[in-house]
């Protein structure tokens, strides 16, 4: 029998499918060390001056349809670093960032350009989910003032220790009198799902989106699992990884606690043999758009009826 090119939903909008959609949005590339994506055996100073491959690097974050409301993972970086010669105030930073990324950006990859694009108004966002404060994810929140932004109450104790700039978590940027932060605490669970990691917290408590410390990267840096029905469960990792396949492999990159980056690749990796089609998906990750749109793909998991 012939099947027609028709497809329709079994119901727009069922009550166990909270999530609409998930899109990556694309913020802008630039390029880091080789060493710095797929780790090296020297310390970064020594390849960050004489490394001489580079490699590409996509700046992506996520949207989020939620039907109470839209929600942002990550906010790309601030365009103004291209026009602004003082946007890094601290002078070692200045000299420092073009030895570690070249950036290929324009005014166009900043968020609420981005989000139009995607046909979406910043000032709609409701909840921005910051994975970690560096500043290629936090630069566009001074575009989304009305949102209530989440970040773990570890990530935002840095701010408070010496020095957080040296870790490229910049202060001037963070600390916006228009911006909505939110200080998440991980509560435990009973949930054997998530026995490894110390907690987790519920974006809107329908369990769609839960939020895990997956430290490393930063010592606050935090992951988002996404699940529904239909599709398959999606864990988005932030800077964890470059690349999933790398966690997969238990390949460390350049930078980052190197112990607590393998506990988190663990806690990770033990979550996938619980959750075998789980798609990890890294914001620094060429294939994160492909592996989330396998996830999400709705034919795929029985969610369109095709009319024969
Ligand atoms: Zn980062």
């Amino acid at each position: 029998m012939a099947r027609s090119q028709m497809n329709l939903r079994v119901s727009p909008q069922p009550p166990d499918h909270p999530v609409t959609a998930l899109k990556v949005l694309h913020c802008g590339r630039a390029e880091q060390h080789k060493e710095h994506r797929y780790g090296s055996r020297f310390p970064p100073l020594v390849w960050v001056f004489f490394g001489r491959s580079w490699v590409p690097l996509p700046l992506q974050c996520f949207l989020i349809e939620h039907r109470d409301g839209l929600v942002l993972f990550d906010t790309g970086i601030d365009t103004a670093i291209l026009s602004d010669k003082s946007y890094i105030k601290q002078p070692i930073g200045r000299f420092l960032l073009p030895w570690i990324f070249r950036w290929e950006l324009t005014e166009h990859d900043r968020i609420d350009h981005v989000l139009a694009d995607a046909g979406v108004d910043a000032s709609s966002i409701k909840t921005v989910v910051i994975s970690h404060l560096h500043f290629d994810h936090v630069g566009g929140i001074s575009q989304i003032p009305q949102a209530d932004l989440l970040v773990s109450d570890r990530e935002w104790a840095i701010l408070s220790e010496p020095h957080p700039e040296r870790e490229w978590i910049l202060k001037e940027h963070i600390e916006l009198p228009s911006a909505k932060w939110q200080q998440i605490s991980f509560k435990p669970t009973d949930d054997p799902l998530f026995e490894d990691f110390e907690g987790i917290h519920d974006v809107v408590g329908d369990g769609s989106m839960m939020l895990l410390p997956t430290p490393g990267h930063t010592p606050g840096s935090m992951s988002m699992l996404i699940r529904q029905d239909g599709w398959d469960p999606i864990l988005l990792v932030g800077d964890l990884t470059y690349q999933a396949d790398l966690l997969e492999k238990n390949i460390l990159p350049g930078t980052g606690d190197k112990k607590t980056l393998l506990e988190s690749f663990a806690k990770v990796r033990h979550l996938k043999e619980k959750l075998p089609n789980l798609a990890i998906v890294a914001s620094h990750d060429f294939a994160a758009e492909e592996a989330i749109l396998q996830a999400t793909d709705s034919e795929r998991h029985d969610q369109v009826r095709i009319l024969q």
